[in-house]
This record gives C-alpha cells, structure tokens and sequence, in this order.
C-alpha cells in the first residue's frame, strides 16, 4: 500500500506522515516513511542542488528532471523494494508536487512532464494521496521563514501551486483525500485514519 501526503510548504505534511507511521506500526504494520526530495544518497545531493535554485540558477527545466531523476532514483532503492516486501509506504510528496510546483508553479506545460515522470517511476500510482490544502500566505505564516524553504518565491507561485493541487484532487477523486490544513492537527490525523482503514491489507 502506498500513500502519499501532498501540499504546500507549512501545511504539516511531515507532522501527519509521523502520526500515521505511529498508528500503522501500533496496529501492527511494517511501515516506511519517506520524502522528496533527498530520500536516497542521490537524492541528498540533487536536493542540495534544487534548493539552491537562486545559486545554481536553473532553469525551469532542468529542475524538472532533477526532480524527475531524485524520483527515479527514490522509486527503485526505496519504494518499490519496500511495497514488495509488503510495507506500507507513506512519503511526504511524490509526482503530483512536480505537477504542481514545476507545472502550475513555473507554468511548464503538464502534458510534457507527466510523461516524463510516468517513465520515471515506472508507473508507480499511489493507492491514495492525501492534500492538505491551505492558504499560501498561512503556509509560509506558520512555517516561520526556515533557510532550505522556497519562500523566496513569491505569493501568485504558491497561489499557483495549491490550485495545481486541487485541480490534480479533482481530476482524480478516487484516489485523493482532500483535507483542510487549519484543522486541528489530531482532527487531520483521523480523518486520514478514516479514509485509509478500508485500504490496508489484512
Ligand atoms: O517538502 P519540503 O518542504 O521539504 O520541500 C522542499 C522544498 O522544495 C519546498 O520549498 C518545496 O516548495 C520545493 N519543491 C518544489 N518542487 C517539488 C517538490 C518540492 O519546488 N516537486
């Protein structure tokens, strides 16, 4: 089973992936948390890289293939092994952040990176994705301005990135579980509970 938590920055996507991983492993689960970018040896010095942006100066595409590779690369020596031996998987982002970030956020056109990062992952689809949805300006409010963030780009891009999100909920309904990030954080938690009962193994 593989689940992921999408979202804006300060929307608490890594609190939630820890309170999951607690409740799964107390009901007796093999669990892997994981996140993008950086969750391999690859992926530290790529994410080093991308979050550099403003030194390494890259280009919109470039960036998208970096994430495209740090995906790969997280896909086959992570993920994939781990679904195998029949872990749950729960990452804090996956393909949909490139969409919403490198496609709605830097306006790349969606019908190029999608097949790129369908190639990439070998056509890993999450089972369920979860989007904390929030207000950009409350994000980057709670997030209290930590150094490796992209809260130097301005509020329409992160405007940007959270309609990306809610247009890619929209699209694909059955498999997202929208949620308010305002909500008390135990509130969240359960409604995500809620929502992945039904869809874990026996
Ligand atoms: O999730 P986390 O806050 O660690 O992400 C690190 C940074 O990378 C964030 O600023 C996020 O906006 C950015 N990011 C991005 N494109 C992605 C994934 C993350 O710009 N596909």
């Amino acid at each position: 089973t593989f689940i992921v938590l999408e979202g804006g920055e300060g929307a608490g996507k890594s609190t939630q992936v820890r309170q999951l991983a607690i409740w799964l492993r107390e009901e007796g689960f093999d669990v892997v948390t994981t996140r993008e970018p950086g969750a391999t040896k690859l992926g530290m010095r790529l994410r080093a890289l991308l979050l550099d942006r403003e030194h390494t100066g890259m280009s919109s595409r470039a960036e998208a293939l970096l994430y495209a590779a740090d995906r790969a690369e997280h896909v086959s020596s992570v993920i994939r092994p781990a679904l195998l031996r029949g872990a749950i998987v729960i990452s804090d982002r996956y393909v949909d952040s490139t969409l919403a970030y490198q496609g709605a956020g830097r306006e790349l056109d969606q019908a190029d990176i999608e097949p790129i990062n369908t190639w990439a992952t070998g056509e890993l689809v999450p089972d369920l994705t979860v989007l904390l949805d929030l207000p950009p300006d409350e994000g980057i409010n709670r997030l209290g301005r930590p150094a490796d963030r992209l809260e130097s780009e301005p509020l329409e891009f992160h405007a940007r990135v959270r309609q990306g999100f809610r247009d890619l909920a929209e699209r694909a309904p059955e498999r997202y579980l929208v949620l308010d990030a305002q909500l008390p954080p135990e509130e969240v938690t359960r409604a995500i509970q809620r929502r992945i009962r039904p869809i874990l193994p026996d």
